[in-house]
């Protein structure tokens, strides 16, 4: 597989065309329900410690091909209609508790028209009001007027996450984004001049890269989005599972973060002075070889994301890893 060698020559639709060829079975879902939903606690931009409701919900798959995404496995192969998205979350709602704030994920973009009909803006606002703010996710390319017409039939504040991902040129490229870091530039500044909240997704050891600089870019990554006043940034540990993630393991272009590399990202993360740092605890687990020390740092982890400080490496009881 020697494309996967010479990644960064390959044009963006060769790539795509490979991880599509490379992906396992999606999983089935159904048109008229959330592919899930849960109810947590997370720090709001304001400092305060916020009841959330997230609903994930199914629509058709985004329209980039991303190298280290997964989220196309909970999407359909065709559009879903307004309706069909205002019963989702008609599910989701009667079924969680009251809450501050609500994020509504689609595996995509939310202002994507084929995956979130504008139609359905409006019965969403409707069904949101008394949230103090709600938040969606967007590819930058897609922020707009749509964005606009959603932000002023809200009751609350909108946030929006973009995938800020590694500002390292190549390696950004390399994701196949179809993105540049002048792009998250103007992005974020449009978010900004609108008045938007932002929160920045970034890959806590991207690929294409050897380990220490890997966990260099990861950290140059947090720091753009500190001096561009981001309110709330969050690591995501990059994982295989998606097929060509695990085939750029093979080839020595990616290996998955280490306890050790997760430990320093997020030292340098509670370091920083952003409003909200938050380090993505889903599927911790499997970046520990020990079971107990999976546990124990997901806990702290998960403490230290409510609590905004920073607490020190808990030592495991069956092995001297921290
Ligand atoms: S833009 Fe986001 S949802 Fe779409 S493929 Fe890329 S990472 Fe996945
Ligand atoms: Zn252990």
């Amino acid at each position: 597989m020697n494309e996967l060698t010479r990644w960064e020559t390959l044009t963006p639709l060769a790539r795509t065309r490979l991880i599509r060829r490379l992906r396992p079975p999606r999983a089935p879902v159904d048109p008229e329900c959330p592919y899930g939903f849960h109810h947590e606690q997370e720090r709001a931009p304001d400092g305060r410690l916020e009841r959330v409701n997230v609903v994930f919900l199914t629509n058709r798959e985004c329209p980039w091909t991303c190298t280290m995404c997964d989220l196309w496995r909970h999407t359909t192969t065709a559009p879903v209609t307004a309706d069909q998205i205002l019963r989702q979350l008609d599910h989701a709602l009667e079924r969680l508790p009251e809450a501050d704030a609500v994020k509504l994920y689609n595996s995509g973009s939310f202002f994507d028209r084929l995956a979130i009909p504008p139609a359905a803006y409006r019965g969403i606002a409707e069904r949101l009001r008394g949230y103090r703010r709600v938040i969606v996710e967007s590819h930058p390319a897609l922020l707009g007027r749509r964005t606009l017409q959603f932000r002023d039939l809200l009751d609350g504040r909108l946030e929006v996450a973009i995938g800020v991902e590694c500002v390292h040129p190549g390696v950004l490229d390399a994701l196949n984004k179809r993105l540049t870091v002048a792009d998250l530039e103007r992005a974020v500044a449009w978010l900004h001049e609108h008045a938007l909240l932002i929160r920045a997704f970034i890959l806590l050891r991207p690929p294409f890269l050897p380990d220490e600089a890997a966990l260099d870019w990861t950290c140059r990554t947090v720091q753009w989005a500190v001096d561009r006043d981001i309110q709330t940034i969050v690591l995501i540990p990059t994982r295989t599972g998606n097929g060509v993630m695990e085939r750029l393991e093979q080839v020595g272009r990616f290996a998955p973060p280490t306890p050790d590399a997760i430990e320093a990202a997020a030292a340098f993360l509670f370091a920083q002075p952003a409003p909200v740092r938050l380090l993505d605890t889903w599927d911790l687990a499997r970046f520990y070889p020990c079971p107990d020390c999976a546990r124990l740092q997901q806990e702290r982890f998960e403490r230290m994301n409510r609590t905004q400080t920073w607490e020190a490496a808990v030592r495991c009881p069956n092995c001297t890893a921290p």
